[in-house]
């Protein structure tokens, strides 16, 4: 059986303990959410210096959820490297060990918002959460889960996007990831023989979230209270940088 734990803090926070506690694999879980209430694909985010091992959990994760949920996949083949717009790069990159984050559905969609409400598709989104670690880790291993946006110390109310027809985001993504954790802590292998792939360790290290101006080589102006799930967005035609918090 595989030794889960849960990580609260600050999203680099997380990260460091889990480096800390040697964990062999890292998976933080959101669900997304869009204007437009069609959207309904599966979609898996990866830092954007992600190993190998992570771009192929990933897309092993999101083509099993597409499978399951007769969604189609996001990004290329399911992934979406390094985050939209370097959004969930943060969420990741501070990993020294394979690490994933997840957008299962879209819970601004009314279907799939009714299937992440139901216990059934609380199930089987939890199954293929275990199935994807059991495929890739081997047994025993020590894996760390993050729920997206709650228990950050930065923004203790923060629960993300959500849910059509009522609940967050983050209530839900807990509810799934609480599943999975007790499918793989009973998991015994002797029921079902899979074949773990040989893990490399990774490092992932880009700048901080922090934004600067740098003038002629100097630095200007400095801002650092940007929240890792806010969006930064450069507009080009306008010359204008703007910070939207999703909370
Ligand atoms: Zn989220």
């Amino acid at each position: 059986m595989y030794d889960v734990r849960f990580y609260k803090g600050n999203y680099k926070w997380r990260q460091k303990q889990a480096n800390q506690d040697r964990c062999s694999a890292y998976v933080e879980h959101h669900f997304n959410a869009s204007a437009n209430v069609n959207s309904n694909y599966a979609m898996v985010i990866t830092g954007r210096l992600a190993s190998q091992t992570s771009k192929s959990w990933g897309r092993w994760y999101a083509r099993r959820i597409s499978e399951q949920f007769n969604s189609p996949m996001g990004g290329t083949e399911g992934i979406l490297v390094g985050g939209y717009n370097g959004r969930g790069n943060g969420n990741l990159k501070y990993t020294r060990m394979p690490a994933i984050l997840l957008e299962p559905m879209f819970i601004s969609n009314p279907q799939q918002a009714a299937i992440v409400k139901d216990v059934e598709g609380q199930d089987k989104l939890a199954k293929v959460l275990a199935e994807s670690i059991v495929s890739f880790f081997p047994d025993n291993s020590r894996i760390g889960f993050s729920i997206g946006h709650k228990y950050k110390t930065s923004r203790p109310r923060d629960r993300g996007a959500s849910v059509y027809g009522g609940g967050t985001e983050a209530d839900y993504a807990e509810i799934v990831m609480e599943k999975a954790k007790y499918i793989l802590e009973n998991y015994d292998p002797a029921k079902i023989i899979e074949e773990p792939e040989v893990i490399e360790e990774e490092s992932q290290l880009s700048p901080d979230n922090d934004i600067r101006v740098i003038k002629n080589g100097k630095e200007i102006w400095l801002h650092n209270d940007i929240d890792e799930d806010d969006d930064v967005l450069w507009d080009q035609d306008n010359r204008i940088l703007y910070i939207t918090s999703n909370s």
